[in-house]
C-alpha cells in the first residue's frame, strides 16, 4: 500500500439523476482517456458509498496531489443530501483511523485549485461533527 497523507473531496458537478452513480462517472473518465475512474470512492445521493479506483493505486482527481491522497466524490452540483454528508463522515472517520490522519488532512479540491469551486460545499462545515 502507498503512503496516504491526505483526503481530497470532490463533487460530480451534476445534479441529473441519471448521473447519480459510479458507472457514469467512470464512463466520463474513460472517455477522457484515463484507465479507470479517477476517484477512490463515490457517494451517491442516497448515501451509498461506492468503490471507484482501488486504494492501492494513485487516483486521478487533483493535479500534483494524487500520489499520497484518497479522492472522494459526492454526486451532485448544488444539491447534496444529509445522507451523503452522514456517509462522508463515516467514511472519513474510517480512513482517518486506518491511515492515521486527522481532520486537518482533509481538503476540498478548491484548496489546491483556486479556479475550481469543487467540491461545491464547505468542507469544514461538512466535517464539524467529527
Ligand atoms: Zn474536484
Amino acid at each position: 500500500m502507498r503512503k496516504i497523507n491526505q483526503i481530497i473531496l470532490h463533487c460530480s458537478d451534476s445534479d441529473y439523476p441519471q448521473h447519480d452513480n459510479v458507472e457514469t462517472i467512470r464512463q466520463w473518465h474513460l472517455e477522457r482517456g484515463w484507465k479507470d475512474i479517477g476517484y477512490h470512492y463515490v457517494i451517491t445521493k442516497d448515501g451509498r458509498i461506492r468503490w471507484g479506483r482501488a486504494l492501492e493505486l494513485y487516483g486521478a482527481h487533483c493535479i500534483g496531489q494524487n500520489k499520497d491522497s484518497i479522492g472522494i466524490c459526492l454526486c451532485g452540483r448544488k444539491q447534496f443530501t444529509q445522507a451523503q454528508f452522514k456517509s462522508l463522515q463515516v467514511l472519513i472517520l474510517r480512513l482517518m483511523d486506518r491511515y492515521n490522519l486527522t481532520k486537518e488532512d482533509v481538503y476540498g479540491h478548491n484548496h489546491y485549485n483556486k479556479l475550481k469551486s469543487c467540491p461545491n460545499f464547505n468542507v469544514a462545515e461538512a466535517l464539524k461533527d467529527i
